[in-house]
């Protein structure tokens, strides 16, 4: 892609989560940075260290509203990066939390945040061990900005990799999606009629360590923020080598969010979520697996959504007549600055 002038740039939709996000991280950044582990491009990276296996992520938060319905980027930032290391079947241990915030922002908004980390961090049972505090100019930054790192340890024994995916395999879903995403867009587009809507950002911490209790075979698992349920499907199925088929009437869907849906003409498995995950899950655990998640807060709404089968590396949507269509990668940006 190129400005008025020819020269590249980088376009608000090379951070969507897609197609663009993908061939970007591949052909600019894993281009310079050779590790196996950062190519698998996991939730985590874990690394092998003596006596223990360390799962490290990082990330950063520029959503906008900064306080919604269900959250603010305070929340998100702890839940997102929590979540991260769950995914990679991690325990969290400890966030870093850096801020960058422009000269002029209300220090009333800036305590409100910060009490949502400490929050979040006490109900995930991490701490915040470390961090940094930079402030920019009034025009350099439109408010303000979180970065974090997140350490934790993966048990003896648990490999969750999205490339273990197996025909005959469950895929579940934790809960209901689209609420995050269309909670942030109705803030924005002031849709009067979504005020049921509130974004799901959660820390998933118990859903995950009773998930894993009853299936401690599961395959992997899976965050999908954004791109939504079909970048995560279509992540699994690239890794894995196999086909994912989605029973499109099994995925749970809220009304509210599916009634916006349809008027904003977005498709929700391509909506962001932040307080769910993906299990994929061998057939025999899979009815333990579901039944440990509907048994926590964040999991009551769980179902079990569709299968691995083998064939291509694609996602293939199943409806209730047998049609079917191709459930592809979104390709740009489907709403910039969402978590
Ligand atoms: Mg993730």
């Amino acid at each position: 892609m190129t400005d008025g002038n020819g020269n590249d740039t980088i376009l608000l939709a090379h951070g969507g989560g897609g197609e663009l996000s993908d061939r970007l991280v591949r052909e600019e950044i894993l281009s310079r940075f050779p590790s196996r582990e950062l190519a698998r491009l996991a939730d985590s990276a874990v690394i092998d260290f003596p006596g223990s296996r360390l799962a490290l992520t990082t990330d950063g938060y520029v959503v906008r509203p900064l306080f919604f319905r269900g959250g603010d980027i305070g929340r998100l930032c702890v839940a997102g990066t929590v979540n991260d290391l769950l995914m990679s079947g991690a325990t969290p241990l400890a966030l870093s939390l850096g801020v960058i915030v422009r000269d002029g922002f209300p220090m009333g908004d800036f305590r409100r945040i910060l009490d949502s980390v400490a929050a979040t961090a006490a109900e995930a049972g991490v701490q915040i061990v470390t961090g940094d505090t930079k402030t920019v100019g009034h025009n350099a930054a439109d408010g303000i900005f979180l970065t974090t790192a997140g350490v934790g340890v993966v048990p003896e024994g648990r490999r969750l990799d999205y490339a273990a995916a197996q025909p005959g395999d469950a895929v579940l879903v934790s809960g209901t999606l689209g609420d995050h995403g269309i909670a942030i867009m109705s803030e924005r587009q002031q849709l009067g009629f979504t005020s049921a809507i509130a974004s799901d950002a959660a820390p998933l911490v118990e859903p995950v360590a009773a998930l894993l209790a009853a299936a401690p075979a599961t395959r992997c698992l899976k965050d999908p923020t954004r791109g939504g349920l079909a970048a995560a499907l279509n992540e699994i199925a690239r890794a894995s080598g196999c086909s994912i088929i989605l029973e499109e009437s099994q995925v749970p869907v809220r009304e509210a969010v599916a009634g916006a849906c349809d008027l904003l003409g977005l498709d929700v498995l391509n909506v962001a979520n932040e307080g769910k995950c993906v299990a994929i899950v061998p057939p025999d655990q899979a009815e333990a697996a579901l039944a440990a998640l509907r048994s926590t807060r964040y999991g009551r709404e769980a179902a079990r959504v569709g299968r691995v089968e083998a064939g291509k590396p694609l996602v293939v949507g199943v409806n209730d007549l047998g049609g079917r269509r191709l459930i592809e990668m979104p390709y740009g940006e489907q709403l910039p600055r969402i978590c």
